[in-house]
């Protein structure tokens, strides 16, 4: 029997507000910050404190829901989620429950097999729990709780079951991680888990309506980490189904080292967590005006850049992807290919996305493409494609901008870099070498072919790389056909 795979994402994502979701507290990196040093007696769920609402939390989340085509709920309602952890000082998280700020939405996919709707369920505003820390050393196990993230402005992003393939789901992750870094709610940093995405799998028969049993997978920290997490799980599914067993509904962990997942929880039901209004905070009233304010000021989303990209630029689905993913690149680019009429984008794509990065990497400075001006790179494609200097040459050139910060023509000019293309010349150069190297002459003759390449690297030396390789080769050709 086929099965098909049906998977629906909860993306929570960390919102880059100055302070936490309820109180003054400011938010701080926790991977360095001192642990416990931000926190407050709200946040530490101390007895008679009062929440107040972060503003820039709630603008934060109509953003996101906006641009992801919800309809943004005028009224919605904060809830008490009820249980018991360590790591959840009040003993209940504030989340939205039955109202949230926004639902019905809808994210555009581009995978290799085309568009594909993907219809988001809701958007709610929630806080973050506090981090713990498991110790086991000298015999001794105990677990240290850091309540620097407790009240950290969460948002979480709940799609339908909309997902059949892991392609689909790696694709929805990247969109949705340059959407919050392209609106500034989020650094997109999976690794230090400020955007963490859980992905809900059941399999069933193909051609089957009815939903199968779903596995919730957690601590997925990398894309890598969450197409080899949903690989796995679909296969175990399916193993189980045809092995005539059944799969038990569960939150299940992925474990790096073993490339498998691991039972955590059995699941329990909303009805567990008493979910009950919160009496604390009044009901939160979105105005129209602010709604529209928000719709109004969204910038170009992610998938529209990339659909953009590819029919102004012609460039494949990947490589527009690239641009938009590396939004600095993108802007970059944007700003080259304007300075550069009549140069083919391909060329422009290439010295943007490669020459330039291995600059950087071989430096290894922070990565700015802005350090080499736009102007420049595309008058030095312009000496280039008018024959003025070889791509190896602009490549040296390339090379010295980037650390002079010098125009293209006056480095040229400076260090005598103009290319050589005066048939004359090369055929005298060609002549000459060819008497100096004799011996690879005689190899040549007695059908040592590939010696021709040598002899060519010989011209191009004794020219400094200058010679216009095209008429070398031409003129070598000539000159070793007469030699025969
Ligand atoms: P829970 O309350 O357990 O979190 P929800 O009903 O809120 O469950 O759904 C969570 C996510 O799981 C949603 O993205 C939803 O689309 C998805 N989902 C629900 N049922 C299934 C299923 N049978 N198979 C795959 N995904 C599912
Ligand atoms: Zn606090
Ligand atoms: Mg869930």
């Amino acid at each position: 029997m086929d099965y098909e795979a049906v998977i629906g994402l909860e993306v929570h994502v960390e919102m880059l507000t100055k302070s936490k979701m309820f109180c003054a507290c400011q938010v701080v990196d926790f991977t360095s910050a001192k642990p416990n040093s931000a926190v407050c007696p709200i946040c530490a769920g101390h007895p008679g404190t009062l929440p107040v609402l972060n503003g820039k939390a709630v603008e934060f989340g109509l953003r996101v829901a906006a641009a992801l085509k919800c309809e943004l709920n005028p009224v919605s309602i904060f809830s008490r989620k009820n249980y018991f952890y360590p790591d959840l000082p009040k003993g209940y998280q504030i989340t939205q429950y039955e109202q949230p700020l926004a639902v019905n939405g809808q994210i555009p996919l581009l995978t290799s097999a085309g568009t594909k709707i993907i219809r988001i369920h809701r958007v709610h505003l929630e806080e973050d729990t506090g981090k713990l820390t498991h110790v086991d050393e000298n015999g001794e196990s105990y677990s240290l709780v850091d309540l620097n993230r407790a009240g950290v402005p969460l948002l979480e992003i709940v799609t339908e079951p909309d997902f059949r393939t892991g392609e689909e789901v790696r694709v929805y992750a990247e969109f949705l991680r340059a959407l919050v870094r392209y609106l500034g709610v989020n650094s997109g940093d999976l690794e230090k888990g400020v955007m963490r995405i859980e992905p809900n799998i059941s399999v069933r028969p193909v051609g089957r309506q009815k939903l199968g049993t779903k596995v919730e997978i957690k601590n997925l920290n990398s894309f890598r980490a969450l197409e080899r997490g949903v690989a796995y799980e679909i296969n175990r599914q399916i193993e189980l189904l045809q092995a005539g067993k059944k799969v038990i509904q569960e939150t299940v962990g992925w474990n790096e080292n073993t490339q498998s997942t691991f039972s955590q929880r059995t699941k329990e039901d909303a009805h567990d967590y008493r979910y009950f209004p919160e009496p604390d905070l009044p009901p939160l009233i979105v105005s129209r005006r602010w709604m529209e304010d928000v719709r109004a000021s969204l910038p170009e989303l992610p998938w529209e850049r990339q659909q953009r990209y590819m029919q102004n630029f012609d460039l494949s689905p990947s490589e527009a992807w690239y641009l938009v993913d590396e939004k600095a690149l993108g802007k970059y680019f944007e700003e080259v290919q304007k300075f550069s009429p009549g140069i083919p984008i391909r060329t422009i794509f290439t010295w943007v996305t490669a020459e330039l990065p291995s600059l950087f990497n071989i430096s290894a400075q922070p990565f700015d493409p802005f350090k080499v001006n736009a102007k420049y790179l595309a008058d030095l494609l312009g000496l280039i494609a008018s024959g003025q200097i070889n791509q190896n040459t602009g490549k040296t050139v390339l090379a010295e901008m980037f650390l002079s910060g010098k125009p293209a023509a006056g480095i040229v000019q400076q260090q005598g870099l103009s290319q050589i293309s005066d048939r004359d010349e090369i055929s005298r150069l060609v002549t000459e070498m060819l008497l100096e190297n004799a011996a690879e002459l005689k190899n040549y003759q007695s059908g040592k072919l590939n010696v021709v390449n040598f002899l060519f690297g010989q011209v191009m030396r004794r020219t400094g790389g200058k010679a216009n390789p095209q008429l070398v080769r031409a003129e070598l050709e000539i000159q070793l056909k007469r030699a025969k």
